[in-house]
């Protein structure tokens, strides 16, 4: 079978949602990526910053195949161990006090957002929630009121009680204040927006504003966390606290599961019945994601996420001081992007074609979330054709 066969299939069923890219993958390990006409692939997208660990890590397969043998489901109405195991982790090495179990990022941030109200309510505050332009935070039609424009058309009515700011902006943010404000959402690094990290100093600025006013801080880290950006959480780079964190993407090692962490302050304003879920958090789902953080704390990954991403930030710095085609590179660890003066659709198609995967994403914007585990060798390769591929660009321009 080839790479075409399928895509004809799948777009005579599939709803139009996606511009699929015409290659059909059957197989993953660790960097690497094989089609089904066995050409191979080296993987910077990592599922989008989701097989951290790479793909089908021994240790998780086992993790997975162990636990679908003796329990796949049951009820949030029953302990299930990896489930409490995962718990504890998550608490210890987030520094926050609960935790709740999601199936996607999208269910995750809808969940914060309910907590940040129902503590709001509870203080006799108003329940509006202030986002920041080019914000990402899911699909669902709470998500997508905080996200951008180009999510929202024809999707009307939005959900209102929502605002949006411009990102490292203080007076503008402070303008928006009022009793009616329950919480700041932002990404501490902006991912689908184009890898757009928020200040040091605004970051802190909007901490401060929200103990003051008594706001829920908010920090979405579905694409940032997960040692991504060489610390468990991109908040710990910033030393910065959230009252409320969301996750999703890399927590599962490509098992879908999401969560939202929060204080005991927040903890302590909802009751019994206040949310539910019957997948998040299910055993299966809980034993993979448990498989992974063991993976990244065995394998040092928090380290090497820090060592290869300032490797490929360096490559990448020295690249755009010899062409005209980089406007600026971005990011923090491995989650970088590069900013060209041109679409990224034309390079990432380039790179393709060569055998590595990354996207483009806020149009001009190169995405790099490889795994974490992804070989020095494999990176060093891809600087090399990517240089081609871009020298390659520069001459038909001219
Ligand atoms: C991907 C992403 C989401 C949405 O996650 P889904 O699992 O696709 O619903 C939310 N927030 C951020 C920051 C993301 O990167």
């Amino acid at each position: 079978m080839q790479n075409i066969d399928l895509h004809i299939k799948d777009q005579q069923f599939y709803l139009p949602t996606f511009k699929r890219i015409p290659i059909t993958f059957i197989k993953g390990l660790g960097s690497r990526l094989w089609d089904i006409e066995n050409k191979e692939y080296v993987d910077l997208l990592a599922g989008i910053a989701v097989n951290n660990v790479g793909h089908c890590h021994p240790k998780v397969v086992k993790a997975i195949q162990e636990q679908a043998k003796d329990l796949i489901h049951i009820s949030n109405f029953f302990v299930s161990p990896p489930q409490v195991a995962l718990s504890e982790l998550l608490v210890n090495i987030s520094g926050l006090d609960r935790v709740f179990f999601t199936n996607s990022g999208a269910e995750s941030v809808e969940g914060a957002i309910k907590i940040a109200r129902r503590y709001s309510h509870s203080k006799d505050r108003g329940g509006k929630i202030i986002s920041m332009h080019n914000s990402f935070h899911g699909r669902t039609l709470a998500t997508i009121a905080t996200g951008q424009p180009k999510y929202q058309e024809g999707f009307g009515p939005i959900p209102h009680g929502f605002v949006q700011v411009p990102l490292n902006d203080i007076e503008a943010l402070k303008s928006e204040l009022s009793e009616d404000i329950a919480a700041i959402i932002l990404e501490p690094i902006q991912g689908e927006g184009g890898i757009r990290p928020a200040d040091q100093s605004y970051l802190q600025e909007v901490k401060d504003l929200c103990e003051k006013h008594d706001i829920v801080l908010i920090f979405d880290e579905i694409q940032s966390g997960i040692a991504r950006t060489g610390k468990w959480f991109a908040k710990d780079i910033y030393g910065i606290q959230p009252d409320i964190m969301t996750l999703a993407k890399g927590l599962g090692g490509g098992m879908p599961i999401g969560a939202f962490l929060c204080n005991e302050k927040i903890a302590s304003a909802i009751q019994f019945g206040d949310h539910g879920t019957t997948f998040g958090g299910n055993p299966l789902a809980t034993a993979a994601s448990l498989a992974t953080l063991q993976v990244i704390v065995e394998e040092g990954l928090l380290s090497a996420a820090k060592t290869k991403g300032n490797w490929l930030k360096d490559q990448l710095n020295a690249m755009m001081l010899e062409s005209s085609l980089i406007k600026e590179v971005r990011g923090e660890g491995l989650m970088l992007g590069v900013e060209l003066h041109i679409p990224a659709a034309d390079l990432v198609q380039r790179l393709l074609k060569a055998g590595f995967i990354a996207n483009a994403t806020a149009i001009n914007v190169l995405r790099l979330v490889p795994p974490l585990n992804i070989p020095m060798e494999d990176l060093e390769k891809f600087i090399e054709v990517l240089k081609e591929e871009i020298k390659k660009i520069e001459i038909e321009q001219k």
